[in-house]
């Protein structure tokens, strides 16, 4: 059976953060409820295609997918039951942010099978929680985790960010060393990036009255040196750009987004990757209930890879992972030598320092490559 991993979208928060432009908003009342029944049709819709498949990893994202009841969740749960094969072993994760989770719910989620926690804490500096407009505080987060780990949850990511208003290298140690006290299985650690149409733009973007509170970049660079120096000294092993884990514990959904693998997202907004179309759908809320609720697809986009696209796919996305990529698979999956496609830009970035290749084929990045993966990438894009 081929394999599938599912991306289930809930796109509601308690309060916007200020720096978030993701799909996600306080819900209106009754939202959360209709939402469910809508996702909970579109899953049982979508599944119909899918009975070659078996699934074997899950994850529910968002916004704040915690922010669903028990009730609700047990609704998305066995619509996803009812269409999907799903391995006995999949990894369900299940995004929550600190204070938004207690015992019963947590308790709750076990008995559903979700396996797998994705913590978004940001920072350990309250100044910096509230610049973030982040709806906890470093206490919320330890009562969280205590709860977390008193109901049994032994594979759970905590979600850093680094290069934030105000933040000083004392403050980023401080977080760092605070996480790894806790000893979680695995850290996401991610620069800020000040987005368009969101409050931080307005307050640090380019020529903004704030930027100059920003980290400069000198010191952008040292926290995310020291991110790499201080977990893998506890170690944790970086198996992704901004990923870190102990081993055995990498996050198996994430990684088949970085290893081409087929999945398939419900939900408002979400993203797939089905044979070789990629595919997203509406993200209007208002619109995609609508169409969910009249049964009809919410897909408002739609392209079919060519394989030069798919080439680059595997180029951009393999080398995210510090395994980096094998010039046999590349054969394999697209029976052409990589050289004869990509010798030149490989040539270029060996002689530059930013990649190795090894005897057998195998391409990874070089420490230098990993800090500036940009400029990697760019090489294999059309
Ligand atoms: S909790 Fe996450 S998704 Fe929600 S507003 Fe904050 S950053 Fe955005």
């Amino acid at each position: 059976m081929k394999k599938l991993s599912l991306y289930i979208h809930i796109p509601f928060c308690v309060r916007k953060c200020h720096y978030c432009d993701f799909l996600s908003a306080p819900p209106r009342e009754n939202e959360k409820k209709e939402y469910v029944e809508a996702l909970c049709g579109e899953i049982r819709r979508e599944a119909a295609a899918f009975g070659e498949y078996s699934v074997d990893t899950i994850f529910f994202g968002g916004g704040t997918p915690s922010l669903l009841e028990q009730e609700e969740l047990e609704k998305v749960m066995k619509a996803l039951q009812d269409g999907f094969i799903i391995e006995e072993t999949a990894e369900i994760t299940m995004e929550a942010n600190p204070g938004t989770v207690d015992r019963k719910k947590l308790e709750g989620y076990r008995r559903l099978g979700i396996n797998r926690l994705s913590i978004g804490l940001q920072s350990a500096n309250d100044e910096e929680l509230k610049e973030l407009g982040r709806i906890h505080g470093w206490e919320t987060f330890l009562t969280t985790w205590k709860a977390v780990r008193e109901c049994g949850f032994t594979n759970v990511n905590i979600d850093l960010m680094s290069a934030l208003p105000g933040q000083t290298i004392e403050s980023y140690t401080d977080t760092l060393k605070k996480i790894l006290a806790l000893e979680p299985e695995h850290i996401s650690a991610y620069s800020l990036i000040i987005e368009e149409g969101t409050d931080f733009f307005d307050r640090f973007g380019p020529g903004k009255a704030e930027e100059d509170r920003l980290p400069s970049e000198e010191a952008d660079r040292t926290m995310y040196a020291l991110t790499g120096k201080l977990l893998q000294e506890a170690g944790y092993s970086r198996y992704e750009i901004s990923n870190y884990s102990r081993p055995g514990r990498e996050c198996r959904h994430n990684l088949g987004y970085w290893t081409g693998k087929e999945y398939l997202g419900l939900g408002l907004g979400a993203s797939s990757l089905v044979g070789h179309t990629r595919f997203s759908r509406e993200t209007n809320l208002e619109t995609y209930l609508q169409a969910a609720m009249a049964g009809e697809s919410t897909v408002v986009w739609q392209q079919d890879l060519s394989s030069r696209d798919q080439m680059e796919e595997f180029m951009f996305l393999g080398l995210r992972c510090t395994k980096g990529i094998s010039a046999k698979e590349f054969r394999k999956r697209f029976s052409a030598d990589i050289s004869a496609v990509y010798g030149k830009q490989l040539h270029k970035l060996k002689s530059k320092g930013l990649i190795t290749v090894d005897e057998t084929g195998q391409i990874v990045l070089t420490s230098l490559g990993l800090d500036v993966s940009n400029q990697v990438f760019v090489e294999f894009l059309k």
